[in-house]
C-alpha cells in the first residue's frame, strides 16, 4: 500500500497510525510534503492508496483498493499548533475506522507508553473523570484500556514517590548470551558456546565500566539494579560468582542498605542451576525471573527455546527452595500455534506454581527475529492467520485480532486470580492484536526498575553490549547514550564505550 500525505510535520504520525491499522502490511511513504492525492485521481485495481490530505479547515483521508472512499471532517477555526495537529490526528483516526470497519483498543495513541499521560496528568492534580476523559474522548481509547492505563498510572505514582528521580539512579548491566536463540527474539542474544572464550574478556568490561560508573555516581543514590540480556544465569557458576562479586565491589555498605531492589533476569530454565541460584541468592538478588514464556511443550519446541514444560516447573521449585520469595514468569501471547486451549492450559499450570508477579506479552514479530524468515518458510500460513484469524481453534501459526483479545481477556483473569495487581504496561511495533505487555504483580512486590524503565523517570546507567543509558534530568529533558551492539566491537572499544557515558553524564 502507499501512502500519501500532504503535510510534511504530521507524515511519520500518520504513518505509525496507519500501521496500527495495517500492521502486516508493507506501507510505501511518498515524499512527504507532496500533494496528497485524492479517490477519484487514483485508477481503480492499482496499487493500494491512502491519501491524508491535512487543510487548515478538513482533513480528508481517501483510501482505495478497488474501490475509492473519501471520508471528511472539519477543523476548527483558531486552534494553537499542538491542538491543530490533534484535531487532525483525530479526524485521520475516524477516517481509519471508517475505511477499516475496526476500532483500535488504544484508539490513535501509538507510543510504546500510553500510561504516561494518565501518570502525568495524575500527578498535574487531574482528577480520575479528567483522566478518563482524556483517553476516551480525544484518544478513542477502549473504556477497558483507559481504565487499566488509569488504574496503572495510580499504583506507578504511588511507587514513584519513593524515589528520587534527580539524586537516584538505576543500574543496568546487560548479558548477551544465552543457551540458544528463540525463534521470536529480537533482543541482543548470542549462543554462549560461540563466546565462551571470550566471556572473561566481557566480564572484565563491565568491571571497566562499574569503576567508570563508580566514579561518576559517587555520592548518589542507587535504587535498582537490573541483570538482563541476553540470559545472564546462561553464565557458568564460576562466571556468575566473577559477575556477583564485582557488584559486590561496586556497592558501598550504605548502597547495600538502601537498594530498594535487586533482580537478575534467570530466563531461561534450561539455564538455571542450584549452585547458580545461590550464588545469585548470596549475592543479595532479590527478584528472579524464570519465564515459561508457554507451559506447551509442542510450542516450546516450535519457538526454539531448547526446554521443556518440566524444566521449567523444577527451575521454579529449585528458586522457592533455595528461597527466593518474588519470582516473576514471563508469557507471550500469540505463539505460533497457539489458541485459547493452549493459553488456558499454560495459566491454569502457572496458577499451580503461584509466581510472585507475572509478565504477560503480546507477541510481536521484530526484524532481527528468526521468526519473520521462519513465517515465509511455513508458506502463506502465516501471513493468511493473521488476517483471517484462522488461529481461533489453535491450527493456524498466528493468532488474529480477536483471538488476541480473548487470550489476554484470559491472562488478565488468570492474574486476578494469583492476587497480582497490574502495574507497569507498554506497547511494541507490530504488536499482535493492537495490544499491549503488562506486567502484574503481588503488592509490594512491583518491579521497580520496569517501571523506572518505561516512564523514563530516573536515570539509567546501562553496561554491557548493545545498551541504552539515560540522563534523566526531567521528564522533558532526556538524553541517551549506546554501547555497539556486536560483543566484539564493545569489547574492542571500552574505552570509547566508557568515553560516551562520560560525555552523557559527566557534562
Ligand atoms: S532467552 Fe530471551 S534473550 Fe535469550 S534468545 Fe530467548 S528470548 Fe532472546
Amino acid at each position: 500500500m502507499k501512502l500519501v500525505c500532504s503535510n510534511d510535520r504530521f507524515e511519520y504520525d500518520t504513518y505509525l497510525l496507519v500501521k496500527e491499522f495495517w500492521p502486516k502490511e508493507e506501507i510505501g511513504r511518498q515524499a512527504a510534503g507532496s500533494d496528497a492525492l485524492f479517490a477519484d485521481e487514483i485508477k481503480a485495481g492499482e496499487e493500494a492508496v491512502l491519501s491524508c490530505r491535512y487543510d487548515n479547515c478538513r482533513t480528508v483521508i481517501a483510501y482505495t483498493p478497488d474501490e475509492a472512499m473519501q471520508y471528511e471532517f472539519p477543523i476548527e477555526e483558531g486552534l494553537s499548533e499542538k491542538e491543530y495537529r490533534n484535531a487532525h490526528m483525530r479526524n485521520l483516526y475516524r477516517g481509519l475506522c471508517a475505511i477499516t470497519g475496526q476500532k483500535l483498543p488504544w484508539g490513535n495513541l501509538t507510543g510504546v507508553r500510553p500510561v504516561k499521560p494518565a501518570r502525568q496528568m495524575i500527578l498535574s492534580g487531574a482528577s480520575e473523570e479528567e483522566v478518563l476523559d482524556f483517553y476516551k474522548k480525544t484518544r478513542f481509547v477502549s473504556n477497558e484500556k483507559s481504565s487499566l492505563a488509569l488504574e496503572i498510572a495510580k499504583r506507578e505514582a504511588g511507587i514513584l514517590q519513593r524515589l528520587d528521580p534527580v539524586k537516584g539512579y538505576s543500574l543496568y548491566i546487560g548479558i548477551p548470551f544465552c543457551p540458544t536463540r528463540c525463534l521470536y527474539c529480537s533482543f541482543l542474544s548470542n549462543p554462549i558456546a560461540k563466546w565462551q572464550n571470550r566471556v572473561v574478556e566481557y566480564l572484565s568490561c563491565i568491571e571497566k565500566e562499574l569503576a567508570f560508573t563508580k566514579k561518576a555516581f559517587a555520592g548518589r543514590k542507587i535504587d535498582t539494579i537490573y541483570i538482563g540480556g541476553g540470559t545472564p544465569t546462561a553464565l557458568s557458576e564460576d562466571e556468575l560468582q566473577v559477575l556477583m562479586n564485582l557488584i559486590d565491589g561496586f556497592l558501598s555498605d550504605e548502597d547495600r542498605k538502601n537498594l530498594l531492589e535487586f533482580t537478575v533476569e534467570a530466563g531461561r530454565p534450561d539455564s538455571i542451576t542450584a549452585g547458580k541460584l545461590r550464588i545469585l541468592k548470596k549475592a543479595g538478588v532479590g527478584r528472579i525471573s524464570v519465564n515459561p514464556q508457554t507451559m506447551n511443550e509442542e510450542t516450546l519446541k516450535r519457538i526454539g527455546r531448547a526446554h521443556s514444560v518440566e524444566e521449567t516447573v523444577k527451575a521454579f521449585y529449585l528458586a522457592r527452595e533455595e528461597g527466593f520469595e518474588n519470582i516473576n514468569m514471563d508469557l507471550i501471547l500469540g505463539l505460533p500455534g497457539e489458541g485459547i486451549r493452549e493459553v488456558e492450559h499454560t495459566l491454569s499450570e502457572i496458577e499451580k506454581l503461584a509466581p510472585d508477579s507475572l509478565t504477560v506479552h503480546s507477541l510481536a514479530i521484530k526484524r532481527s527475529a528468526l521468526m519473520k524468515d521462519w513465517l515465509k518458510e511455513q508458506g502463506n500460513g502465516g501471513k493468511q492467520a493473521w488476517e483471517d484469524g484462522s488461529a481461533k481453534e489453535g491450527k493456524g501459526l498466528l493468532a488474529g485480532h480477536d483471538l488476541m483479545t480473548d487470550m489476554a481477556a484470559a491472562a488478565y483473569a488468570s492474574a486476578a486470580r494469583l492476587g497480582l495487581n497490574p502495574y507497569y504496561l507498554y506497547r511494541q511495533k507490530n504488536i499482535a492484536g493492537n495490544l499491549e505487555n503488562v506486567g502484574f504483580a503481588r503488592e509490594d512486590l512491583y518491579g521497580i526498575y520496569n517501571i523506572l524503565m518505561m516512564e523514563e523517570v530516573q536515570s539509567i546507567v546501562a553496561l554491557g553490549a548493545g545498551t541504552v543509558s539515560k540522563r534523566v534530568l526531567s521528564e522533558k529533558e532526556i538524553s541517551r547514550c549506546d554501547t555497539a551492539k556486536d560483543i566484539g566491537l564493545y569489547m574492542d572499544g571500552i574505552d570509547e564505550m566508557i568515553r560516551r557515558k562520560e560525555e552523557l553524564f559527566c557534562r
